[in-house]
């Protein structure tokens, strides 16, 4: 099948409460505008630089999803435009995130990104710092971004009980923390599961999949 037929594929079988995000990384922009003619305008990539050099050759009403892990002093070639980062880890990289988002005169929205795979492989936080994060002054005092939900990546198996358990736990945790909402703390937004498993993470309650192979076929590099 084409792009735009995959493309359609999947979004004519979602719910309307789950947003797509075409992960477009390692793809030429030729790919992309497949994708962008096709009527879908949110993408996601995961390294700073290929980011910013696709947004500089595409149409502007492109939203960006930053969704790989990102460090620190990169944060200010993506903050005039990104949509969304989905890869929050620390406080110092909100911190950093929340000064550059002041130069930049705006609010960044963001997940936090947690660590559900029992895998040394995936960033992220666990619960309890995750916890610990919402709950500290230093967060609290954050104006320039809104935590809008969590992020989490599976583990990387076949087994659907391993893999279901993880976005159930993440689910469980996603609730609890609806309960803790503050000026820059109001989740409403899921992001789990992958083109290998975002049916299963519907089920477990996603609200936002991120799918690459399943619209763009195997990429041939990471
Ligand atoms: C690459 C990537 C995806 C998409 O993976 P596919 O298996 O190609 O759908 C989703 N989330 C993150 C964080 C990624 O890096």
């Amino acid at each position: 099948m084409s792009i735009a037929e995959n493309l359609h594929h999947i979004k004519s079988a979602l719910p309307t409460h789950v947003t797509l995000i075409a992960v477009t990384k390692t793809h030429p922009v030729d790919k992309l505008m497949e994708v962008y003619t096709a009527g879908h305008k949110i993408f996601g990539e995961n390294k700073v630089q290929e980011m910013c050099e696709k947004a500089e050759l595409l149409p502007k009403d492109i939203e960006w999803h930053l969704i790989g892990h990102l460090q620190s002093n990169k944060v200010k070639y993506i903050a005039p435009f990104v949509a969304m980062i989905h890869s929050v880890d620390s406080l110092k990289l909100l911190q950093e995130i929340n000064k550059q988002a002041q130069k930049n005169n705006r609010v960044i929205p963001c997940l936090l990104q947690i660590y559900i795979a029992k895998e040394d492989t995936k960033f992220g936080l666990s619960f309890e710092e995750a916890k610990e994060l919402i709950a500290s002054e230093a967060f609290q005092q954050l104006q320039n971004i809104k935590i809008l939900g969590l992020m989490g990546m599976a583990s990387n198996t076949d087994d659907q009980t391993v893999i279901k358990n993880e976005f159930r736990s993440l689910k469980t945790f996603f609730n609890e923390q609806q309960k803790n909402h503050s000026a820059n703390f109001e989740p409403s937004i899921l992001s789990m599961g992958m083109s290998s498993d975002y049916a299963l993470a519907i089920e477990c309650g996603s609200t936002m999949i991120r799918v690459g192979s399943s619209i763009f076929g195997q990429r041939n590099y990471l």
